[in-house]
């Protein structure tokens, strides 16, 4: 299969080859003719699955065309920068070149009006952000005839819903809509219908456990003694980039402060940073100057870094859907990475209740050195699994492992 087979003009199967793509992705064979046609489609397709190329390239070759302006809504401020910028890259080998612009919060208003002055091809937008650019006449919705939402379930996990609506009431009704979603939960199904007309439905199997390229990990570890097991793991792994994940802002701060005095150089990336600072962050990683970037979940989502080897739950996500996000942050278009989760004291339950949701089994392991002392919980205190009621003694323990990991600021769960 090759790009040109699924109906792109030589210039944008050239665009392609110049981002080293040597062949359609699944998701990509898949959705592109389907978007040529000016089909509405809803994909079920996970980040690292190539399905911003699936979208922009037969999106390019409609706008060159027909003159289709493209609306592509997003929830995060780094997903915004990384389609806008695909777009971009995949434009330079067009004679003729699109203006692609990329608004989201945190960043100067004014400065964004000033740069959608004329006509905008494709606009990649928070959804906040564009109705105040609306708002502010900045932006005329009716402009576009192409909708694409991308990764449909965190817009509306982050609230999204009520501006979705809104946005959805100023587009023309005569457009073409896509809508992309790492996961169907109802209110996505629900946004869907009525967003959609006679869809073509993709679905591409990449779930993590059907992912081989991504070898998952889980070590049994006391709570206290994370941070040392984390940084003979980064030093097991030579120089390779991480991406660890912490359960908040301060956790993040704290741990990568301490990641940086032991000698791996790290930066925390977090919502709360300005918007100048994780691009700083994302640019210097990028470019290899630090070598852990120490995430929330949310900041983390929007992360694409080719090659990126390791990725590591320093505090385990709270959902299986967040664990799903997390650890497809590596082994991303085809090549390999490693996934570990920290276990650590009173969180195996937690774990394995994450393992029973996405139907998988990964195995523990203890590394010498740092073998688990503190008593765990025991595994029959979640609901889900099998076995007895905790005893009173169980109960106290556990208590006292929970008091144990909230002293511990890095520990969130
Ligand atoms: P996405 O799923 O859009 O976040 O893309 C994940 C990564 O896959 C990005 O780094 C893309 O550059 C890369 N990618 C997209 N399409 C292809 C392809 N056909 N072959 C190889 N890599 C690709």
């Amino acid at each position: 299969m090759s790009f040109l087979s699924l109906g792109l003009a030589p210039e944008l199967a050239t665009a392609a080859s110049l981002q080293a793509w040597l062949a359609p992705t699944p998701i990509q064979s898949a959705v592109v003719p389907l978007v040529l046609r000016g089909a509405d489609v809803r994909a079920c397709a996970q980040t690292g699955s190539g399905k911003t190329g699936a979208f922009a390239l037969p999106l390019l070759q409609r706008w060159q065309e027909q003159g289709e302006r493209v609306l592509v809504l997003v929830p995060t401020r780094e997903l915004a920068m990384q389609v806008a910028d695909t777009f971009v890259q995949l434009a330079s080998a067009l004679s003729r070149k699109p203006k692609v612009r990329a608004v989201y919060g945190g960043a100067s208003v004014n400065a964004q009006m000033q740069d959608l002055r004329g006509v905008v091809d494709v606009l990649v937008a928070t959804p906040g952000r564009l109705l105040d650019l609306i708002g502010k006449n900045a932006v005329r919705a009716a402009t576009f005839s192409t909708l694409v939402l991308d990764e449909a379930d965190r817009l509306l996990d982050l609230g999204f819903s009520a501006e979705l609506a809104a946005i959805l009431d100023l587009l023309p009704a005569h457009r073409q809509s896509l809508l992309f979603s790492a996961t169907f939960p109802p209110a996505v199904n629900l946004l869907a219908q009525g967003l959609l007309r006679e869809p073509a439905c993709i679905e591409i199997a990449s779930a993590p456990e059907t992912r081989p390229q991504i070898r998952q990990r889980a070590i049994n570890v006391d709570t206290a003694r994370r941070t040392a097991l984390l940084l003979q793991l980064l030093a097991d792994a030579g120089d390779a980039r991480a991406l660890v994940f912490a359960a908040s802002k301060q956790g993040c701060e704290q741990l990568a402060r301490e990641l940086s005095a032991a000698g791996a150089p790290a930066a925390p990336f977090h919502g709360e940073l300005s918007q100048g600072r994780r691009n700083q962050v994302l640019d210097g990683f990028k470019a290899g100057k630090l070598r852990v970037l120490v995430a929330t979940d949310l900041a983390g989502r929007g992360i694409d870094i080719d090659g990126l080897p390791l990725v590591v739950n320093y505090d385990l996500p709270r959902s299986p859907v967040d664990y799903t996000h997390r650890i497809g942050r590596t082994a991303r278009a085809g090549l390999s990475g490693t996934a570990i989760s920290l276990i650590g004291t009173g969180c195996e339950a937690h774990f394995r209740l994450i393992e029973n949701r996405l139907s998988m089994r990964v195995p523990r392991e203890q590394i010498a050195g740092f073998e688990p002392v503190a008593v765990p919980l025991a595994v029959a205190n979640t609901g889900g699994v099998k076995g007895a009621r905790m005893s009173k003694k169980d109960k106290l323990r556990a208590a006292a492992a929970a008091a144990a990991e909230s002293d511990d600021p890095g520990n969130g769960q």
